[in-house]
């Protein structure tokens, strides 16, 4: 199989061998050692402050998403939520759950968020800001720049969910002055699904110990203490962590994030220069490296993800189609792929042509 899914993605050898060990027993000094290593490698990517600490949350992204508005927040907040898409829905749904206060700026479906719209929020009585700076769901990345000097202006805490952004998209938590980045294991970190990462500045340390989290499982403040020794509260999802390990040693040893991040973006420019001698076209402005979406400049009759998935064996993720029916499949470029990789599914979107589908 060749998956260009958003996540799970594809994993290297090495990591697959991992996964095909035994579980060890986690309560040893050796696996603390591991996790104390993965918390400074995860610090080094994201450019986090040296007193910046990162959790390993067993649970999918969403577990770092829900965790983070439960410990991050509380009623006394307002927090201003940019919502472009199913992701950034989802966090104004987990405030309005844990009865955080909050608005949403609502950005049209694979629109960018323009400087005007920002504004119109500036010098309101909002604490803090929610945004995935990569919106998933249409590909559309938010400039974090524009973001940042917003948040500084108004003093707001910036929580940035990267999980799909994470290694595709530059961040830099000091600079940019983010206080919470939340990723995952199945996105660029290409390992299975199962760990959510958040990575706390000083500032949002504070809040989390001077909050009460209603929740025992997600407690940060637990977790925290556990994690100066190495270790978790409960059990781990013990061989993604260790996954984890030899990719993030992996990604540190080819140039850290910003290498990382340049061969996801040159996978991005060598998809969409190919995918431009097809009737198909690449309409966003602002997309993340993540992530090409894929527009057909007719409506087709076919469905082309289905019958790459069947017919090649090639994944790639469906496109929200209830409110853009030309909008034909997003296709990942996180993960184990190549250049080659790219050309097979244009070769099969050829076949596909030839056979007279589209
Ligand atoms: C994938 C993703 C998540 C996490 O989704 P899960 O299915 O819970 O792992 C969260 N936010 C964004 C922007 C994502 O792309």
């Amino acid at each position: 199989m060749l998956n260009f899914a958003l996540g799970p993605v594809m994993s290297s050898d090495l990591i697959l061998n991992i996964g095909a060990q035994q579980t060890p027993y986690f309560r040893t000094p050796e696996f603390s050692k591991i996790n104390l290593e993965n918390e400074q490698l995860m610090k080094e990517l994201v450019f986090a402050d040296e007193d910046a600490r990162a959790i390993f949350l067993t649970g999918s992204g969403t577990s770092g998403m829900e965790s983070t508005v439960m410990n991050v927040f509380n009623e006394n907040d307002k927090v201003l939520i940019v919502n472009g898409g199913g992701f950034g829905q989802r966090f104004v749904d987990l405030c309005e759950l844990h009865n955080i206060p909050c608005d949403d700026i609502k950005v049209d479906f694979g629109s960018c968020l323009t400087k005007e719209m920002l504004y119109e929020y500036d010098n309101e009585d909002y604490t803090a800001f929610i945004v995935n700076i990569c919106e998933t769901s249409s590909g559309v990345h938010y400039d974090i720049d524009m973001i940042s000097d917003f948040c500084e202006k108004n003093n707001l805490l910036l929580v940035v969910d990267a999980v799909s952004s994470f290694l595709a998209d530059y961040i830099n938590m000091v600079d940019h002055k983010v206080d919470v980045i939340i990723t995952g294991s199945q996105k660029a970190l290409a390992c299975p699904p199962g760990i959510a990462i958040i990575v706390l500045s000083p500032k949002a340390i504070e809040r989390v110990n001077n909050n009460t989290c209603k929740s025992m499982y997600f407690d940060f403040e637990d977790m925290l203490i556990n994690g100066v020794r190495g270790q978790t509260p409960y059990t781990p999802a013990i061989t993604i962590i260790l996954q984890l390990n030899a990719r993030l040693k992996q990604i540190k040893d080819d140039g850290g994030s910003e290498a990382e991040i340049k061969r996801i973006s040159d996978l991005a420019c060598d998809f969409r220069t190919k995918i431009e001698q097809f009737p198909f076209e690449v309409r966003c402005k602002c997309l993340s490296n993540a992530v090409t979406t894929v527009h057909s400049k007719e409506i087709l009759d076919v469905n082309l993800v289905e019958i790459l998935k069947n017919e090649y064996d090639i994944w790639v993720s469906t496109a929200r189609d209830d409110l853009s029916k030309d909008m034909i499949f997003r296709v990942g470029h996180m993960g184990d792929l190549t250049s080659e990789d790219n050309d097979k599914l244009i070769d099969a979107l050829k076949d596909i042509q030839k056979r007279g589908l589209f």
